[in-house]
């Protein structure tokens, strides 16, 4: 690897600053290359990445296999439009049908893109095969949901950074209770001959690494069948091995009637996403009737199909499952005032800090990077620990001096 000069770090922030939106937060640490489960800032500093993109770079930084689809790809053909066929789409799809065991797809592009088609195909079936009168049908959604940032799903937030000052909202959803099965029992009974469909996401990533009782996903995935309403999980940050199976619905055997992927579909290379279901839900939308200019491009189809391979050739569901047992039995062992809990399904992790002489999660993340591993606190008290699932278990046992030291000194008044 060419070592490239860099201006330092502030010269970016700036610009950022200066000329960006400033719709995020980020750490100050600028970042100029990336290998696996490494990154590099622009003075040649090396990092653990314990967030990978928020799970889109499951496969690692700029993976060989991947980079290689996309680079003789992106010489051959990028984008047609769908106004005509290519001699990809179709393969893709089929390469996911086999993947996911799903017969059809409708390739999109962002995780809110994704989450928008399914609410419209839950609409669409509702009106078409459950006689939902028009303009009536309920989607139910939790407490605490992160599905994206469009207007429709800030509607059905309840995180007031999401929703403040965004209105008029979308109607048309209800929110119960996370993790509350008899809440899903009760609102289907009352109202469910009006509802489409329940959205859910197998662990709630965004609001902290919430994971639900054994039982929740199978047990509403009957509620639902029980009064002819979609399971739809949104498998956008759990999916793709990420919990230590390929989709977080597998542990409860659980097959929803509409999949939402993104994120590692692609190896955090390009944005990719994808809805899946069955044939009774798909078809219900016609052509003209939803679209995206670029979904499903040949691009995106050749780079994500390597990514899917990556995941199935290198074992990362097991790796995960494996790995995060061996992170949470390791950080269980640190022992301090300001860890409150340490939770976690493969490598989807959360420390719960409790503030400690004035010390909260930011400042502990500001320690790990001092000391080389990358992390951001989600809901100010949340640590969220997510690598790259192609980590080993070396520098698995390196995080865990890093963060074990972050925490300590952080502890010291
Ligand atoms: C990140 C995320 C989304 C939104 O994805 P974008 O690509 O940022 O639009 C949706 N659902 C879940 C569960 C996510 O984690």
């Amino acid at each position: 690897m060419t070592s490239k000069k860099h201006w330092p770090a502030n010269h970016y922030i700036e610009l950022e600053d200066r000329h960006g939106a400033h719709n995020y937060h980020p750490l100050p640490v600028v970042l100029a290359r990336g290998q696996g489960v490494h990154v590099w800032d622009v003075a040649g500093k090396r990092y653990l990445d314990f967030l990978s993109a928020y799970s889109a770079v499951n496969q690692g930084h700029c993976h060989p296999k991947i980079i290689q689809a996309l680079v003789e790809q992106a010489q051959t053909l990028c984008l047609t439009s769908r106004a005509f066929y290519n001699n990809t789409l179709g393969v893709y799809e089929k390469y996911l049908a086999d993947y996911f065991g799903y017969p059809r797809a409708l390739p999109v592009n962002t995780g809110a893109e994704a989450v928008e088609t399914a609410l419209k195909l839950a609409r669409r079936w509702g009106y078409v095969k459950k006689n939902i009168p028009d303009n009536e049908a309920l989607i139910v959604v939790c407490e605490g949901n992160f599905h994206g940032r469009t207007i429709s799903i800030v509607s059905m937030s309840n995180d007031p950074d999401a929703y403040t000052q965004f209105g008029p909202f979308t109607p048309g959803f209800i929110n119960i209770p996370y993790n509350d099965t008899a809440a899903l029992a009760h609102t289907l009974e009352a109202q469910g001959t009006r509802i489409a469909g329940f959205l859910v996401e197998p662990v709630q990533g965004e609001a902290g690494v919430v994971i639900p009782d054994s039982g929740y996903l199978k047990t509403c995935y009957e509620l639902c069948r029980q009064h002819h309403v979609l399971f739809i999980a949104d498998e956008v940050q759990t999916g793709i091995a990420r919990t230590g199976r390929l989709l977080c619905c597998d542990y409860e055997q659980v097959h929803p009637d509409i999949l939402i992927l993104g994120k590692a579909l692609s190896g955090g290379v390009l944005p990719v996403s994808a809805v899946l279901a069955d044939d009774e839900v798909m078809l219900t939308i016609r052509p003209g009737e939803h679209g995206s200019t670029f979904g499903g491009f040949p691009l995106a189809c050749k780079v994500a199909m390597a990514a899917l391979d990556v995941v199935r050739d290198e074992q990362l569901a097991e790796r995960a499952d494996y790995m995060g047992l061996i992170l949470r039995k390791e950080l269980g062992k640190i022992r301090s005032p300001l860890i409150r809990a340490i939770r976690g399904k493969g490598l989807l992790n959360a420390i719960v800090i409790a503030p400690t002489n004035g010390k909260e999660a930011w400042d502990v993340c500001l320690k790990m990077a001092d000391n080389g591993l990358l992390a951001k606190p989600t809901h100010r008290h949340i640590i969220r620990l997510a690598p790259p699932l192609v980590i080993t278990e070396e520098q698995l046992h390196e995080a865990v001096d890093i963060i074990k030291h972050a925490v300590d000194s952080s502890s010291r008044p």
